[in-house]
């Protein structure tokens, strides 16, 4: 299942438009937080299909049966570029626990790269409500390749991948690899470069969020 939230024009579409303008973008804070806004209404969209409960709460002055959350979900991000909308997430879902995973494309002198997994923190996952973001979905290759290694520690009952601008051969792998997936996107871009930056896009998330890295 894919949500494109663009669709329902709300201020989202504006911190995407803000992420995507080379005016805008450059400046590191406004860029940072503008992905943790996005993780924030995420967070926000994805806990209205979250199950709930009701619960007995003493007031000062008598009781009230409140909807809280049945079970905190696990968040986890990829590293270093998912860490804003990370911590967006965490600003709603204030109680989750976490998981983080190191990922990056390890080039080679033809100009391909593949995904390289290297580092995985992860509180066990079977039968858990599992949320991964991931600002940029081009190829999706990083990310099957995460839910993949992730399902080593334990089956998720349920997973929703958090993208900002997904693009839609990458959306299309991950249907195909990774069908039980929800998959919440801000936007929708059509074209992939050969280095598999996403066009129109927005550039280098992780470098515009913390700046440019040397290349490996
Ligand atoms: N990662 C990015 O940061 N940008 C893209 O366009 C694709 C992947």
């Amino acid at each position: 299942m894919v949500i494109n939230l663009s669709e329902k024009h709300s201020l989202l579409s504006n911190w995407i438009s803000e992420l995507r303008d080379s005016e805008i973008q450059n400046d590191r804070m406004r860029f940072r937080r503008n992905l943790e806004r996005i993780g924030e209404v995420m967070a926000y969209e994805i806990s209205r299909t979250l199950p709930w409960e009701d619960r007995e709460i003493t007031t000062p002055l008598g009781t009230s049966v409140c909807k809280v959350l049945k079970e905190q979900p696990v968040l986890a991000t990829i590293l270093r570029a998912g860490l804003p909308m990370h911590q967006g997430m965490l600003n709603y879902f204030d109680k989750a626990e976490n998981a983080f995973i190191s990922a990056y494309r390890k080039h080679n002198r033809d100009g391909s790269f593949e995904i390289s997994l290297e580092y995985i923190s992860s509180p066990p996952l079977e039968d858990r409500i599992l949320i991964l973001c991931d600002p940029m979905l081009a190829t999706g290759s990083s990310l099957v390749k995460t839910i993949h290694i992730l399902k080593n520690e334990g089956i998720a009952k349920e997973i929703h991948v958090v993208t900002a601008i997904a693009c839609t051969v990458g959306i299309e792998y991950v249907r195909r690899e990774q069908p039980h997936v929800k998959l919440w996107c801000g936007a929708i871009d059509e074209e992939l470069t050969a280095k598999g930056y996403i066009v129109p896009g927005l550039g280098d998330a992780g470098d515009l969020a913390f700046g440019e890295k040397l290349q490996s």
